[in-house]
């Protein structure tokens, strides 16, 4: 086995879109920004296309730019820029990207960068306090596109939001904004502008809110076959990334030795220890301190001291482990090895982050079929 490896089951990935596609009668946007959660840009928009995604959307415009240079010729989404990216927004708009607007600094750029009609999604906030023109800020935002429209520099293809709590069902803010979206929207027709597409549903609306469904949903982490809702594992998903490592060296020590950086582990009695090549520049939480859990020979273990910048230690007392051996950090959890779920609650964060951070050094390996 290699070194280090982040191996991805495109299969599940495919299934677990086809299941998401399966609960809606909206079309599906596959959220692969920041490298399809970790998993690879291009392997994880191929799985999804398989399982029936006809549209994706990246954070970034280099995101999507790359989509399109592999030769996707799905809707693209792309949605957070800033006013020193005028080139790239002029690269994504020739490339036939849809650009998110949120303000008129964006649609003025947009318009500037045009050489042909640019494809533009509105952004309303419903709530959420991140991106997104304020309701307050919408009438004017709406009038400048509708001029844009009628001049034929922009076609405003969709309007958009996102929610702040779709992971609560039943919170009193899910209703909120899915009003204030439905005003937004008729602010817009008011206005002349009747989009395509009317979109905000994540991953964890596109499982539990089908009155949020509108004209597309926008799954992520559930694509990649996380729970949304880390409680409810009854969704179908299958988690497609394995993280594993072969054993880079093993020694047997006294008891009493004192392990990784600053001794924070110490060995209690004469025992094994086996060396993985993974580190915090892997994206291994350094938190992951004597709290990390992996699974090597069939047994679960917990990381030994520090976790360094690139390798940690694990006590894995009397285990006949040999240099070679493969050790899982998390997988799906079906052969009973630690999932990214348990290493979200072993390190206080959430199993987004888990996948996400694995870094550029890890390859990507990808096993199934499509
Ligand atoms: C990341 C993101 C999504 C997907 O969210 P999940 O919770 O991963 O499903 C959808 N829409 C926007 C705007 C996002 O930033």
């Amino acid at each position: 086995m290699l070194r280090t490896e982040a191996a991805v089951d495109v299969t599940a990935i495919r299934d677990n879109v086809a299941t998401l596609k399966a609960g809606t009668v909206a079309e599906v946007m596959a959220v692969v920004k920041a490298d399809g959660y970790g998993h690879g840009l291009i392997g994880a928009a191929q799985a999804a296309r398989a399982g029936g995604a006809t549209w994706f959307g990246t954070a970034t415009l280099d995101e999507a730019i790359v989509l399109r240079e592999a030769g996707f010729t799905e809707h693209v989404l792309g949605w957070l820029w800033t006013p020193g990216e005028s080139e790239t927004v002029r690269s994504a708009l020739r490339a036939g990207i849809d650009v998110s607007v949120s303000n008129n600094w964006q649609l003025e750029t947009v318009r500037l960068a045009a050489s042909d009609t640019a494809r533009i999604h509105l952004k309303i906030d419903t709530g959420l306090s991140r991106n997104g023109a304020t309701a307050a800020d919408w009438p004017a935002l709406v009038a400048a596109a509708a001029s844009a429209q009628a001049a034929r520099e922009v076609e405003v293809v969709g309007i958009w939001s996102h929610f702040a709590y779709a992971d609560e069902p039943g919170h009193p803010t899910i209703g909120r904004q899915i009003a204030a979206f439905r005003e937004a929207l008729d602010v817009a027709a008011r206005a002349g502008i009747t989009p395509q597409v009317r979109h905000l549903a994540n991953s964890a609306a596109t499982l539990t809110l089908p009155e949020a469904h509108f004209d597309l949903v926008r799954p992520g982490i559930a694509v990649y076959g996380l729970s949304p809702m880390p409680g409810r594992q009854d969704f179908g998903l299958r988690p497609a990334m394995t993280l594993r490592a072969a054993v880079a060296g093993v020694k047997r020590v006294p008891g009493g030795a004192g392990v990784s950086y600053g001794h924070t582990y110490t060995t209690g009695r004469e025992t094994t220890l086996a060396l993985v090549p993974l580190g915090y520049a892997d994206g291994i939480p350094r938190r992951a301190t004597n709290a990390g859990p992996v699974m090597i020979n069939g047994s679960r273990f917990t990381i030994s001291g520090r976790v360094c910048m690139d390798q940690f230690v694990v006590d894995v007392g009397d285990l006949p482990v040999v240099s070679g051996d493969a050790v899982t950090l998390f997988g799906p959890g079906s052969h009973g090895e630690p999932t990214a779920q348990d290493w979200a609650e072993a390190v206080g964060t959430i199993h987004y982050e888990i996948v996400t951070r694995v870094g550029p050094r890890v390859p990507r390996t990808y096993v199934g079929q499509l």
